[in-house]
């Protein structure tokens, strides 16, 4: 079949066979992270970027939270086992996969709850200021977030949003100087489209304007550089890329020179300077501990740990390249194989300028996704026509985008999408 013109690949020569994806395996320098993780026999697992895979670690370090620290320690694990250190320990270890310091990263709440405290902190920060810039395609949870804070404070600060997929340059020529805040998603959920983190942040800074970035679809998925761009605010989730588990907490980063100046719009207990001293009047905590709330989930935040051991020895670059390489194989792939019955490729052609995600809009892409999934290959659906294939670095192979191909190739031969039972939607998509 001959590939549609708007699917060429990026890429010089990908690999076009299974003979060929094998080699790439073999010389995969991030081949040796796939055995941290329990995935089952026979399944291809292109949904890493809406839930990741279990780590092998996870459910024995788990238990041990459970049996001896919770059984046995009782309340005293709260100083004896650190609980209460969690939630900055865990940021720790999630500050190198985003480029931030130790001290720059806390794993609390959820990426929604975290936006809206750094919404209300960054525009404390820009208090003569009104706009709030994003992007009309930005993920619903940040467009609610953004238009909530603006109704809540009630001091007329209004969204403008950017055209759907907008550029660079069109967000650029949306910062003006009444801009408080430029709010955006590095990577959007549906195309895949990656927004140049350095170039947009000095933009918003030449204008006078704070960024907050959601890398939800970023951390994890590809080296990110958040000092190394001069960023000042992000979020990002724990149950994705990073595959802390069903509902893991998120994290939140704040640039450490605003770390003492931020406002703390939900002032919790957990917030406070000194949280045992009961005190009457509530006193923000040095640092980023200020923007912990209530008391942390300690089972969650176990888990997420014994998950970022999965990141040993994972170099950067590796990330990145691998990201790049295995989108392309697989547009390659799919372009060779299926040609225009795989849809109209929705993600950008120029791998660096995607995250690691590859998507295509289908008239049927809801029962082809079902069938798929049915036969072995789980990817997901996204409103109203996506297909959303997750390519996480650290466990898929090469092969695994052969094989997937092959079985879509086989579930569009024999139709078997166009079974009724296929067409009723579940509660999660
Ligand atoms: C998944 C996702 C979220 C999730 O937010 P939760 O509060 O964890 O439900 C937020 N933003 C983006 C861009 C996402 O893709």
């Amino acid at each position: 079949m001959t590939p549609a013109p708007h699917d060429t690949p990026s890429a010089a020569a990908p690999a076009a066979s299974r003979e060929a994806c094998a080699r790439l395996d073999e010389a995969d320098p991030l081949a040796f992270a796939r055995g941290r993780f329990r995935l089952p026999e026979g399944l291809i697992y292109l949904d890493g970027n809406s839930l990741g895979p279990l780590p092998t670690a996870v459910p024995a370090a788990l238990a041990a939270v459970a049996e001896q620290e919770w059984g046995q320690g009782l309340i005293g694990s709260w100083n004896a086992a650190d609980w209460i250190g969690l939630p900055e320990r865990v940021g720790a270890r999630i500050a190198p996969l985003v480029g931030a310091g130790p001290n720059e990263v806390l794993a609390a709440d959820s990426t929604s709850i975290n936006l809206f405290k750094l919404l209300v902190a960054a525009l404390e920060l820009r208090p003569e200021r009104r706009r709030i810039v994003s992007e009309a395609g930005n993920f619903p949870t940040d467009r609610y977030l953004v238009e909530g804070v603006c109704g809540l404070l009630g001091r007329g600060h209004r969204p403008h949003w950017v055209a759907d997929g907008a550029d660079e340059a069109a967000i650029e020529a949306a910062l003006d100087a009444d801009t408080a805040l430029l709010v955006l998603t590095q990577v959007d959920y549906r195309s895949g489209r990656k927004l140049d983190l350095a170039r947009l942040t000095a933009a918003a800074h030449a204008a006078g304007a704070l960024v907050i970035w959601d890398l939800a679809h970023s951390a994890g998925a590809f080296a990110v550089d958040l000092n190394g761009s001069g960023a000042d605010f992000a979020v990002g989730c724990g149950y994705k890329y990073l595959n802390g588990g069903p509902g893991a907490p998120a994290f939140l980063f704040v640039a450490e020179r605003w770390q003492e100046r931020v406002a703390v719009a939900l002032p919790g207990w957990m917030g406070h300077a000194r949280p045992f001293g009961l005190e009457a009047a509530y006193a923000p905590a040095p640092g980023l501990r200020r923007l912990l709330v209530g008391t942390p989930p300690v089972l969650g935040l176990a888990a997420l740990d014994a998950a970022l051991g999965a990141w040993e020895g994972v170099g950067p670059a590796d990330l990145t390249a691998k990201a790049q390489a295995l989108t392309d194989t697989f547009i390659h792939l799919v372009a060779e194989r299926l040609g225009e019955a795989a849809g109209r490729l929705v993600s950008p052609a120029d791998a660096s300028r995607r995250g690691a995600q590859v998507c295509y809009a289908h008239p049927e892409a809801y029962p082809l996704m079902q069938a798929l999934i049915e036969a072995g290959v789980v990817g997901d659906f996204r409103a109203p026509d996506i297909l959303r294939f997750g390519f996480a670095p650290l466990f898929t192979r090469y092969v695994d985008l052969a094989d997937a191909v092959d079985r879509w190739a086989a579930v569009l031969a024999a139709g078997s999408h166009r079974q009724e039972r296929f067409q009723v939607r579940a509660a999660v998509t």
